[in-house]
Parts: C-alpha cells; sequence; structure tokens
C-alpha cells in the first residue's frame, strides 16, 4: 500500500518546527505486520521542551481574537478536507481500518475543527443581578493554559481533532502526546495545521514511553489540564498524579455497552444497527456495544437476522468488494479477544459464527480475527463483565424491564448504553433508569461535534464535543466591582 513520503517519515513538533530524536521507532500495519515508515521516539528532555514552547506560546495565543483562533482552525479543517484521500490512506495503514472507515473518520475529524472553529467567537460571560446597589457582577471566562492531550489508537485522527479544537478555540496551547502504534497520522495532522499557520509553540507533538511522557506533563506545574482517551486503569493512573498540582482533568475511558432490546422493536432496524456499532472499527470503540440484551419472545429472531448480516461481513483491509472490517491493532489485541470468545465457549456458550482467528492466505501475517456471534451468554462469563474491543457479538436474553435495567447498571462503568423500543413511555422510564452518560434510543451513532460525549462512573470525568467540551478547556473569573 502506498503512503506519501512527507507522511511516512513522521516527526515530533516542537515550537513550529520538526524535531527529530536520534532514536526512532518503525510503525507497523496491522494487516500485514510490515513497516510504514518511521517515528522518532522522544525522551523526557523533549516533552519538558515541549511545555516551554508552549508555555512561552500562552500569552500571545490566549489573547489573540477569537475569530483569529476561529480562522485558524477553519483553515485546518478545510486542509484535512482536501488531503482526505491520503490522510485515508496513511490512517488504514497506520491503524488497519479499510479505507472507508478511515475516510468517515478523516470526516469526522475536520467536522469537530469546523465546529470549534466556529464556536470560538460564541465565548461570552456572564452579569449577574446585583445584591447591592452600584454593584456589578461579571462573570468572565479565560483559557485554562497548556493543556496536556494524550490520545488513543482506535480513532487516532478524531481523538486528536476532537482534543485540540476545542483547546486551541479556548485560547490554550497544547502538548499532545499520540498512541505508540498510532503516531504518522497524529503527525501529519500536526503539520498541516501548522502550515495553515499556526504560531510557533501552539501546538506540539511528543512521542515517547507513555508512563515517562505522562509522568513529566504531570509534575510540571505550568501544565494546568490534563485531557486523556485510553483505559481505565491508566486514567485513574493520570487521575491520581494529577492531584499534586490540582489540574483540570477530562477522563474518557473504558465502557461495557448494553444495547437492550425490547420485544416491540423493529427487528430489522435493530439488527443493522447493532451489527454497524459492534463491527466498527472491528468492534474497538469504547462506545461499542459490548453485550445484547434481547427479550426472550424475539431472542431467536434477532439471532438469525444478525447471525445472517455478521456472517456477510467482509474482512480485509484493501481488498476487492469493500471490506467492512480490518485488522485488530495489534497481536496482543488479537489473543485477548480469542481467549474472551474460548472462555465463554467452554462455559457453555454457543457459536452461531466466526470464533476463530483468521490466519491463512492473505490474512496470514496480520492481526485478524473473525466477525463472531456468540449466544447462549450469560452474565457470569467474563466478555460481559470486561470491555472485549474485538469483532464479537454476545446475545443474552432477558424477561422483564426492570430485570434488565438491573442487570444493565451492574457495570462498574456507564459510558454507553443503546434502547431498542417503538413504546415512547418506556423510552422515558429506560432511558432515565441507565446510569450512563450517553444513550442512543432506536439507533447506535453518538459521536457528533455538537453533542456532549462522554461517561458515568469508571468511564471518566467531563464531556468532549458540543459547547460543555469547549468549557472543559476555560476557567471561570467572577468579577464583583462596586461601581459607586
Ligand atoms: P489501550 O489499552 O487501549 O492501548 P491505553 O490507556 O494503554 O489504552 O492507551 C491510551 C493512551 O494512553 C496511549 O497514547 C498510550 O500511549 C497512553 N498511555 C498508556 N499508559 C500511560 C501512562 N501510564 N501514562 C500516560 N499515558 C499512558
Amino acid at each position: 500500500m502506498r503512503v506519501h513520503s512527507w507522511m511516512s517519515e513522521g516527526s515530533c513538533w516542537i515550537n513550529g518546527r520538526k524535531d527529530t530524536s536520534s532514536h526512532r521507532r518503525e510503525v507497523i500495519n496491522p494487516a500485514t505486520g510490515e513497516s510504514i515508515g518511521e517515528m522518532p521516539w522522544g525522551n523526557e528532555e523533549m516533552a519538558t521542551r515541549a511545555v516551554d514552547a508552549a508555555w512561552t506560546a500562552f500569552p500571545s495565543w490566549s489573547k489573540k481574537l477569537p475569530h483569529e483562533r476561529g480562522e485558524v482552525l477553519k483553515k485546518w479543517a478545510n486542509a484535512i478536507r482536501c488531503h482526505r484521500d491520503s490522510l485515508a490512506e496513511l490512517l488504514s495503514c497506520e491503524q488497519g481500518k479499510p479505507i472507508a472507515e478511515a475516510t468517515g473518520e478523516l470526516g469526522v475529524a475536520a467536522d469537530f475543527v469546523e465546529w470549534y472553529g466556529e464556536e470560538a467567537k460564541r465565548v461570552g460571560g456572564e452579569i449577574l443581578a446585583p445584591s447591592r446597589h452600584g454593584q456589578q457582577i461579571t462573570v468572565l471566562y479565560r483559557p485554562v493554559g497548556v493543556a496536556a492531550l494524550i490520545t488513543p489508537w482506535n480513532y487516532p485522527a478524531a481523538m486528536v481533532t476532537r482534543k485540540m479544537a476545542p483547546a486551541l478555540a479556548a485560547g490554550c496551547t497544547v502538548v499532545i502526546k499520540p498512541a505508540s502504534d498510532t503516531p504518522l497520522i497524529a503527525s501529519a495532522l500536526l503539520s498541516l495545521l501548522i502550515e495553515e499557520g499556526l504560531p510557533p509553540g501552539v501546538a506540539n507533538l511528543v512521542t515517547g514511553e507513555a508512563a515517562m511522557v505522562g509522568r513529566t506533563w504531570l509534575k510540571d506545574d505550568r501544565v494546568r489540564k490534563i485531557s486523556f482517551t485510553g483505559s481505565t486503569d491508566v486514567g485513574k493512573e493520570l487521575m491520581r498524579q494529577s492531584a499534586d498540582h490540582m489540574k483540570r482533568i477530562s477522563l474518557e475511558l473504558g465502557g461495557n455497552a448494553p444495547a437492550i432490546v425490547f420485544d416491540d422493536a423493529d427487528l430489522d432496524r435493530v439488527a443493522d444497527a447493532i451489527v454497524d456499532n459492534k463491527f466498527e472499527n472491528c468492534g474497538q470503540m469504547c462506545n461499542g456495544i459490548n453485550l445484547i440484551y434481547v427479550q426472550e419472545p424475539i431472542r431467536e429472531e434477532l439471532e438469525r437476522r444478525i447471525h445472517r448480516r455478521v456472517s456477510r461481513i467482509v474482512v480485509g483491509q484493501k481488498i476487492e468488494g469493500r471490506p467492512q472490517i480490518g485488522p485488530l491493532i495489534h497481536r496482543k489485541a488479537q489473543e485477548k479477544v480469542a481467549t474472551f470468545v474460548q472462555e465463554a465457549i467452554d462455559q457453555g456458550a454457543r457459536l452461531l459464527c466466526g470464533g476463530k482467528k483468521l490466519t491463512d492466505g492473505m490474512y496470514e501475517k496480520g492481526y485478524y480475527y473473525e466477525p463472531t456471534v456468540l449466544v447462549d451468554v450469560n452474565d457470569g462469563m467474563a466478555l460481559t463483565k470486561k470491555e472485549v474491543f474485538g469483532p464479537v457479538a454476545p446475545i443474552l436474553s432477558f424477561q422483564s424491564e426492570a430485570e434488565v435495567v438491573e442487570r444493565s447498571n451492574r457495570t462498574p462503568y456507564g459510558l454507553a448504553a443503546y434502547l431498542f423500543t417503538q413504546d415512547v413511555h418506556r423510552i422515558n422510564r429506560v432511558s432515565e433508569a441507565l446510569d450512563f452518560g450517553m444513550v442512543g434510543v432506536n439507533g447506535t451513532s453518538l459521536s457528533f461535534p455538537q453533542a456532549p460525549f462522554g461517561g458515568v462512573k469508571e468511564s471518566g470525568v467531563g464531556r468532549e464535543g458540543g459547547r460543555v467540551g469547549l468549557e472543559e478547556f476555560l476557567e471561570l473569573k467572577t468579577l464583583i466591582t462596586m461601581l459607586t
């Protein structure tokens, strides 16, 4: 697969310039196990230099007029759209998702940038009613300061822009560390932004050993904010490290999303929506469905319809017939999925399809796993409690509304839940009772620039997207002025 040379030679970006360390690491295509390019591998000194640059750039960037910051973002959105095809090729090679999905992700990435480019100029303040004669109470919004952003490999373009765009719109300067498996797309996106006229030091990108970069930034009192997307364990560690300087935090962590299907649902629509969500990005999505609860009277019929759709899924990265799913991100992920499935089978679950690693022919060197449907699954099995992060659809049965709500809420996670029914009263009751940050009703798409995205309980703190996503990078300052 062809990757443009300016993209396969990734670089760190500090103070508006490429920063290449003598240490470099190969970036691997998970579909072939082959190298597609190289990225510098930074150290503590580089991570600190990135903060120096962001700290120096903050006074002038934060004082720019909001519409000036918005203009830079809108130019960036246009540049991403202009280069969409070559960026999609790079993203697909680096992360494994098929081209159609990669192209879709870049569209979403650009949409976030454009939306925050517009929203930048709508940050106002408030004037409140006085409590005394001659008093004026004014509430101002101020950018938090230098923000550290740490992003995951599953949506390595959209997660970069979903964090960077609101931070830059708010007037913050940033240091960003992309996931070690997918640094090239982040480097390419930074390169476009800098070409579009972002002043030096406003956005700086660093790679390197993750725990070291995280610690370096969190022990630095000039960093005032951390925004992280990744696993709950790492999120908890970053929260602990943030305590010393009382940094602002936004954490978007793991989930264990149930899809609940009541017996009055439109079954074709349900099957389409569940399969689309469950197999997107090869099941590697934090708000991806992890377990499917089906009301007993329709269970067998829905199992049949889901099975029919899943058995038609074409697997591959770049083959004829528009593949719908690619490989998993690495060998460890492939092994993890295989273990979850085998354990469930050993405990009595039954395979309708899939259930094996794909290892022959064109799949030989990649980290592929067959699209899998498991039935006769019960709540005791590990794959219903942990995030499987793979192309596996486990189907469970339930009898009553109260029972399924109680079972769904048992998880310590609380990112997303999905609900299918045509009864409007039930929609209101169940969506209210579900203890999750987001509920999809009769549909499974949840990430839109204007909509708050995030979870409760161990799925995180704060939201991305929408006006609140911008406020995550703003501080309040209250002025109480005696005018007379
Ligand atoms: P996953 O298990 O899905 O890879 P991680 O939470 O390990 O999720 O990774 C998400 C991001 O967090 C990546 O950029 C990764 O490099 C980074 N990361 C992993 N461990 C740490 C850590 N201890 N401190 C800071 N960042 C980390």
